[in-house]
């Protein structure tokens, strides 16, 4: 899909209706941004976030870790144990930054993994780096301020994801997309 124009229509298609599941930003580049659809999607911001996953050969945190907050860090506000989470016990953990470090880092998101590396150390006390690290970006990581409506409809296109309902959890995101397809279906 690269255009969606009032109508509506996908890449000059008319159709009954065209949902847009997707961040703000996102959903704006392929709408008229000066249309009404074009305006509800441009009028939602976002932080990215780097996810970072770090590997170790042996678990060098305490047993019952499961995922822990980090307060007033500049790089890193979360932290989990991926092993835990798929119940493997891999000596895994997924470090999730701040949007700041995040959007000082996403031409080159590599570049951020020292800070990361150093931060996650730091707040579990392990005293030897990871073995090896992956970071993945997310641009539109959270919604700025996720809206009260679940879901935007003008005109036949419609604006569904995380970014409608808080909290930004793929729970909200679904209830979004499931609101606006009986709005649609009725
Ligand atoms: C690092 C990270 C970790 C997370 N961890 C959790 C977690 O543990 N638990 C949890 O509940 N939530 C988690 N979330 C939140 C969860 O990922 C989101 O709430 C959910 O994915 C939002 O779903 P969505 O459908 O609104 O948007 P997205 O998942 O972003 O989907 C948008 C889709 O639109 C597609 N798209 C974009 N442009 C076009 C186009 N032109 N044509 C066609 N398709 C297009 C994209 O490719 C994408 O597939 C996490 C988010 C991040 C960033």
């Amino acid at each position: 899909m690269r255009r969606v124009t009032a109508g509506p229509a996908v890449d000059g298609r008319a159709v009954p209706a065209a949902v847009l599941a997707m961040p703000g930003p996102q959903a704006a580049r392929l709408l008229d941004p000066a249309g009404p659809a074009g305006r509800l999607a441009t009028a939602e911001a976002w932080q990215p976030a780097l996810a970072v996953v770090l590997g170790w050969a042996g678990r060098r945190w305490p047993a019952d870790l499961h995922g822990a907050f980090v307060h007033d860090d500049p790089a890193v506000e979360w932290i989990a144990d991926d092993g835990d989470r798929r119940g493997d016990a891999a000596p895994v953990l997924v470090a999730h930054t701040t949007a700041g470090l995040a959007a000082e880092h996403l031409e080159r998101p590599a570049a951020a993994l020292p800070a990361v590396v150093a931060a996650v150390r730091s707040a579990l006390g392990i005293d030897v780096d990871p073995e090896w690290t992956a970071v993945h970006r997310w641009t539109f990581a959270r919604p700025a301020s996720p809206r009260d409506e679940p879901y935007g409809l003008v005109d036949g296109t419609g604006l569904c994801g995380d970014g409608w309902h808080a909290p930004a959890k793929v729970e909200g995101a679904w209830s979004s997309g499931a609101a606006l397809g009986h709005a649609l279906a009725r």
